[in-house]
């Protein structure tokens, strides 16, 4: 509302009552935070604790950027698990169920704080009884190894997207660090970009099924060409916009409208360097100043765990300041909904799977402070239940098969 064109005059009961409105604004944004289905689509947890031998459901503050427990302290409803293998593992479709199985027994170990979850309706029995729904996204479409009953068996043992490609190509879609120029090792140099006819054939079989297609990572043809044939809504699980900052992986404008004319989602990622275009110069520079003892560290026989380690604590204030602000994540949120609307944008945060994050969201239990600076930055309670989980909800929804309904 506009004062002036409503000409009301400032009294000392309206200044009250305004009082009273900031006081209970400022409290809200807590109750807003707790009332909301906040929903995460993309974590590695999965993978770093199959690495380390860590698991889930200890407390691995410090050590990781996720547990279960801090899962909870953040006020997450639901979290999609990153079923992920690198381009170059050995038997992909094996080493995606290892990681399946390892979700699987974090399950079983906690079942009154964890629950598989496979559609909406199960999302919100896990909701009501204050359990983690915790769902799975493939992340790179080599691991159905070319073979559709291997994409029909990862759905049945409950995965509910993948994304087309990981970094990789795989024989069937060109991924963006492929399309783009910045593939290392390039093995495939004649290559047409792009979906191939089988490529189109997952695409469809992951509509008839209820798997959402996800177009993170994927090359700019294969996200034209995917996008062309889906007959559901798109899932964009963790990438940011290349207009703020011009990584190969982030979404450009057109993409970003043509995922709002589809009626998708585009959930942000964290990463500092696919948020902020001045990231990468500063870990440069960084990197440059202290090369040389990082070198005699190396010389001196310790490994890399421990060299990050040592640089890390010795210049904890000089990494510090050069931290990205968490306002730049807001700037993405706002350049999605100024391009596709409000109802196209969520959260993916990557976590487990960035180096390092903005300078305030430091792990799983910071999402209150999204929430927080949304209040403060007047959305209304609506939106922010959309931006937390509910667009996500709408494209999960729309992805299930019609007999589900
Ligand atoms: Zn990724």
């Amino acid at each position: 509302m506009n004062l002036k064109q409503n000409r009301i005059k400032i009294t000392p009961l309206l200044v009250c009552a305004c009082l009273l409105f900031t006081a209970a604004g400022a409290q809200s944004w807590q109750t807003i935070h707790n009332k909301a289905i906040v929903v995460d689509t993309h974590n590695d947890i999965i993978s770093v604790c199959l690495q380390k031998g860590y698991s889930f459901d200890e407390n691995l503050d410090g050590k990781t950027q996720s547990d279960l427990s801090r899962m909870k302290q953040g006020g997450l409803d639901g979290q999609v698990f990153s079923i992920f293998c690198g381009g170059e593992q050995k038997d992909p479709f094996q080493f995606a169920n290892r990681e399946i199985d390892t979700l699987y027994a974090w399950i079983k170990r906690n079942p009154k704080s964890m629950q598989l979850v496979t559609n909406p309706q199960q999302l919100a029995v896990a909701i009501k009884k204050h359990k983690l729904a915790s769902m799975m996204g493939v992340e790179g479409g080599h691991m159905i190894e070319n073979d559709l009953q291997k994409l029909d068996y990862l759905y049945g043992r409950g995965v509910r997207y993948m994304t087309l490609t990981w970094n990789n190509n795989n024989d069937w879609a060109t991924s963006a660090e492929y399309e783009s120029g910045h593939q290392k090792n390039n093995k495939d140099s004649v290559r047409k970009n792009g979906l191939t006819d089988f490529g189109k054939s997952v695409v469809r079989r992951m509509n008839q099924l209820g798997m959402m297609v996800d177009l993170s990572h994927v090359g700019e043809q294969t996200f034209w060409d995917a996008i062309a044939i889906t007959d559901k809504p798109v899932l964009v699980s963790h990438s940011d916009c290349y207009a703020l900052c011009p990584v190969y992986r982030n979404l450009k404008d057109d993409q970003i409208r043509a995922v709002g004319k589809n009626g998708g989602v585009i959930q942000l990622n964290f990463y500092p360097l696919f948020l902020d275009s001045t990231a990468e110069q500063k870990q440069h520079t960084f990197l440059q100043k202290h090369k040389a003892e990082k070198d005699s560290l190396k010389n001196s026989g310790m490994s890399n765990d421990e060299i990050e380690s040592t640089i890390k604590t010795k210049y904890k204030q000089e990494m510090e300041d050069m931290q990205s602000p968490l306002s730049l994540l807001f700037d993405h949120i706002q350049h999605v909904i100024d391009l596709a609307g409000i109802d196209h944008v969520g959260l993916g945060g990557d976590f487990d799977g960035i180096g390092f994050t903005p300078k305030e969201l430091t792990d799983v239990t910071k999402y209150p402070l999204i929430t927080k600076e949304l209040v403060s930055r007047g959305f209304s309670k609506k939106d922010i239940y959309k931006i937390m989980g509910g667009n996500f909800i709408r494209v999960f929804k729309a992805n299930q098969k019609h007999d589900n309904q």
